[in-house]
């Protein structure tokens, strides 16, 4: 019996000490009871010693989980021993009020305040039975000195947090000389155990209870439902605490209490804390057998957890044979190289479920980073209409404006495509990064074990990275400048010259009609004498708009010869070097251009006069007729190269989108991926390094050490339940 229960004991240590206490919900023995109800006296009276401090107010303010021990020797030495001090065994009882004293202020403080961090004391002695209790705050209900206001809350839900859990059999302490029905410990006892299985019940201070007055319907189980049942004690007065009675004394005083008592004569056997004792030992020990079955299975898959987590660490016999260190070093430098290549591949089993990794983030720089870097750049960006036009000029040179717009777009568009080399070069680094992140995490917990192993392998591996970055790099420099090197305006994609023009077009189609609507809802008088005389011409319009001149002067019918629009630029856009085959730019062209003299008729000419006095005056800032004509010629020409830009560009951007990733892939991921084992054998497989390389680290040796400890513990645990089921 007490086997078992000092099993449960051993493993609520070990599971304490390596901080998952209650991973095994082992049952237990909670007290609660409220202030002054004589818990303290009960759990003295069990242990039969003096070891609880005294005071008034809350006293206990922290858990006690108590472990009792028996000791077989009837003449063994008492002693306690807390599981925060382990090294010291405490003979004098004195000394353990002092150290749960000092171990309660530690934590919980001075004033008063509680903590949950339970102490944990264990007393061997040849006169208690092997039990496990855990002594809880009082209940209290009025915070006194500086004790915090909700001090009862806390007090509360921290007695829940034993409570509560099935595995408690609560112990429930309330004083004879009050009304069971008013008890506080039985009315938080019912909230979590309605029916009354898992609670047994104490009652206290029978000696104080009113002459001709007993509780023999409460200890007989008539007047409150427990299953377990009531027992009562009588423990030591506050004077036989003052005068130091000893604790032999007031237990042969309690015996002697209930044989000669009247109404409890029939039952003593029933009765007094020697009774309780056998009894909670009893009840505990009946507990743990009902859980044996669930333990044992419980423990058996500690013990393979345990077993494979003792795995990882590896074996440290095995690092001292000399053949066998070669082979280990192959082991992990294989294994180090295959987790970097799953990591790529996707096919990592430990794959964070947090943020993407590894290969899906090499996609994801791909196609969200660098693609929207892409994206987001201006086909024209920082060029100025000023910057096109100076463009045009210089590129004129002593010519007349013969080979301007092609000259210049070649000029202006190579400036762009370099535009695309920054995000390119950056989409390198990223993709560089993400392989040194994926080198630097391996968490291979036996690689662990040789940190100067370790080191050296995320060398080896960042070495050969850091060689592959700066090819990548260069080729995707090469990329960009090849790129710049010709520009095809012969590319199937490129919109040409019609298609600008054409773009153009309908855009300032578009506008003028806007325009024009405007202009006659806010017309001047002399504005609509021109429109109603320029009405009677059938030949339309002598408005200065570069555009339709240049359309009604032979564009079109260019356009009609070369419908695929892929001719030359250049001859598309001036027909040829003679001067009459070229398009006139502006009105003043077509008085001497004899395809539009003709049919121009006197009326019409001196309307013209008239509406280009009209838009001299609307435009007062715009300076003269020559200027005017110039700069609109210009205007078209910028916007036609904006357009162009703007297609060829994009054309370059699709290119760069696509190579930019195949070249990263090729020269850095896949080159390092293939690589990575041959190199690490190569600059590491090298016997003089082996014992260097194999230094185990400290820390792994001492968490191999707590590992193995445990796995005996479970081991050991499992063939004692295995034994008793
Ligand atoms: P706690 O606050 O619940 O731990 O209560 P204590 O154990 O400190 O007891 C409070 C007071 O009641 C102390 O002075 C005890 O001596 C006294 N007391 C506890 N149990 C009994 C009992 O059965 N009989 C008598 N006469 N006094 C008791």
């Amino acid at each position: 019996m007490d086997e078992l229960i000092q099993l449960t004991n051993k493993l609520q240590t070990v599971l304490a000490s390596i901080s998952s206490y209650e991973s095994l919900d082992l049952p237990q023995i909670v007290v609660v009871g409220s202030q002054s109800s004589g818990k303290s006296s009960v759990l003295e009276t069990i242990v039969q010693r003096d070891f609880l401090p005294r005071g008034s107010g809350i006293v206990t303010r922290r858990p006690l989980i108590l472990q009792l021990i028996t000791q077989r020797q009837p003449d063994a030495l008492e002693y306690g021993e807390f599981m925060h001090a382990r090294d010291k065994k405490f003979y004098d009882f004195d000394e353990i009020r002092q150290e749960i004293e000092r171990e309660t202020s530690r934590l919980a403080g001075s004033n008063k305040g509680i903590s949950r961090t339970p102490i944990q004391l264990r007393i061997y002695s040849p006169k208690v039975l092997t039990l496990t209790l855990v002594d809880l705050p009082g209940l209290t209900k009025i915070p006194i000195g500086d004790q915090p206001q909700d001090i009862e809350k806390q007090i509360r839900s921290l007695i829940m947090d034993f409570v509560s859990n099935p595995n408690s059999i609560i112990l429930a302490v309330s004083p004879a000389n009050m009304d069971v029905a008013n008890s506080d410990s039985l009315k938080l006892a019912r909230q979590v155990d309605p029916e009354g299985k898992r609670t047994i019940g104490v009652l206290t201070k029978l000696d104080l209870m009113d002459a001709g007055t007993n509780a023999l319907d409460v200890l007989m189980g008539r007047s409150y439902p427990l299953k377990l049942g009531f027992v009562g004690v009588v423990n030591r007065s506050q004077q036989d605490i003052l005068t130091n009675k000893p604790m032999s004394d007031a237990l042969q005083a309690e015996t002697e209490f209930f044989r000669q008592h009247p109404a409890y004569r029939n039952i003593s056997n029933r009765c007094g804390t020697k009774f309780l004792s056998k009894q909670l030992n009893h009840i505990l020990y009946t507990r743990i057998k009902e859980k044996l079955p669930e333990l044992r299975t419980k423990l058996s898959s500690l013990v393979s957890q345990t077993q494979q987590e003792l795995n990882q660490y590896g074996d440290p016999a095995f690092t001292t044979g000399a053949v066998h260190r070669g082979s280990l070093i192959l082991k992990l430098l294989t294994k180090f190289a295959n987790d970097f290549v799953a990591a790529i591949d996707g096919t990592s089993s430990e794959m964070s479920t947090k943020e993407l990794c590894g290969g899906a983030r090499i996609y994801f720089i791909f196609n969200n980073v660098f693609g929207s870097a892409l994206d987001a750049i201006e086909p024209c960006a920082n060029l100025t209409n000023n910057d096109i036009r100076t463009a045009i000029r210089n590129s004129t040179g002593p010519r007349p404006s013969l080979f301007v717009p092609e000259l210049a777009f070649d000029l202006l568009v190579r400036p762009q495509i370099k535009l695309l080399e920054t995000p390119s070069l950056r989409c390198v680094e990223l993709v560089y990064e993400e392989l040194m992140k994926i080198c630097h995490s391996s968490d291979n917990k036996e690689l662990m074990r040789y940190p100067r192993l370790h080191t050296k392998l995320v060398e080896v591996v960042s070495e050969l990275l850091r060689e592959r970055l700066s090819p990548t790099s260069n080729y995707v420099e090469s990329l960009i400048s090849i790129e710049r090197a010709y520009i095809n305006t012969n590319h199937p994609d490129f919109l040409g010259a019609a298609g600008a023009m054409a773009n153009l077009e309908n855009e300032s189609k578009k506008k003028k009609k806007m325009e024009r609507r405007k202009h006659v809802r806010t017309a001047s008088p002399a504005s609509s004498v021109i429109s109603a005389g320029s009405r009677a011409d059938e030949d339309g319009h002598p408005m200065p708009n570069g555009i339709h001149a240049l359309k009604e002067n032979g564009i079109g019918s260019h356009n009609q010869g070369h419908p695929d629009g892929k001719e030359s630029f250049l001859t598309y856009f001036f027909g040829g070097a003679n001067k009459n085959e070229r398009p006139a730019l502006g009105p003043q062209d077509m008085a001497s251009n004899p395809s539009f003299s003709s049919p121009m008729s006197v009326t019409s000419m001196m309307e013209n006069e008239l509406e280009r006095k009209f838009e001299q005056q609307a435009s007062l800032n715009v300076p003269s007729e020559e200027q005017l004509q110039a700069s609109d010629r210009e205007e078209i020409e910028i916007q036609l190269i904006r357009t162009l830009i703007t297609s060829y560009f994009n054309i370059v951007r699709k290119n760069i989108q696509d190579l930019v990733p195949k070249a990263i892939m090729h020269l850095l991921v896949n080159h390092s991926r293939e690589s990575v084992q041959n190199r690490l054998v190569a600059s590491l497989y090298k016997e003089d390094i082996f014992n260097d390389m194999l230094q185990e680290d400290e820390n792994v040796a001492a968490e191999r050490e707590k590992c193995k400890t445990m796995l005996d513990v479970y081991k050991q645990a499992f063939e004692i339940v295995n034994n008793a089921l």
